[in-house]
């Protein structure tokens, strides 16, 4: 049972070194937060530059897949498949390669569209945090300074220092 932000942040780090591309609804059943938790966790570690989102674009010419609304997706060759989502209820949503659109048999297939550009998103942790006042990557245990609701990092007592002189002077102006 994680407790503290700062144990739910690590222990999703952790959950995501071992698998970038793993849902939100597991890393919340896993760190047994709710979703919406989880889901600021992650925002947060984004902004923190923790952690970075990859998306990985396939950009294809029009026609290149199609995305098939079937209620019989047990009859798409597996060869023809790159990605099936199984919706509440009968239907799924198959998305294909076009030449396979003439090998379609069975029945139940309810429509098709042409799918121009496939974004596929993974959040993988970045190897130490950023220094938020030199930019240098901190290995190791960040020093933390608290500003205004938000954490910064600083690689040493140095940095630690002029940081907080910083922040402080923005505070006061
Ligand atoms: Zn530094």
């Amino acid at each position: 049972m994680v407790s503290d932000r700062a144990d739910i942040e690590s222990m999703m780090i952790t959950l995501l070194q071992r698998d970038a591309r793993m849902s939100l609804t597991d890393l919340s059943e896993r760190l047994g937060v709710t979703r919406v938790t989880a889901s600021k966790v992650l925002r947060s570690l984004l902004e923190k530059g923790r952690i970075r989102r990859f998306t990985v674009i396939t950009d294809m010419d029009e026609g290149d897949m199609v995305l098939l609304r079937t209620r019989d997706p047990e009859s798409v060759p597996d060869s023809c498949v790159v990605e099936r989502l199984d919706l509440l209820g009968e239907e799924s949503l198959v998305l294909i390669r076009p030449e396979c659109l003439r090998e379609l048999s069975g029945q139940g297939h309810l429509a098709i569209e042409y799918v121009k550009k496939r974004y596929v998103y993974s959040f993988s942790p970045v190897r130490g945090v950023k220094c938020d006042y030199c930019g240098k990557f901190i290995d190791g245990k960040p020093i933390e300074v608290e500003f205004m609701g938000r954490t910064l990092y600083a690689c040493c007592t140095n940095c630690e220092r002029d940081l907080r002189r910083r922040v402080e002077g923005v505070e006061v102006r």
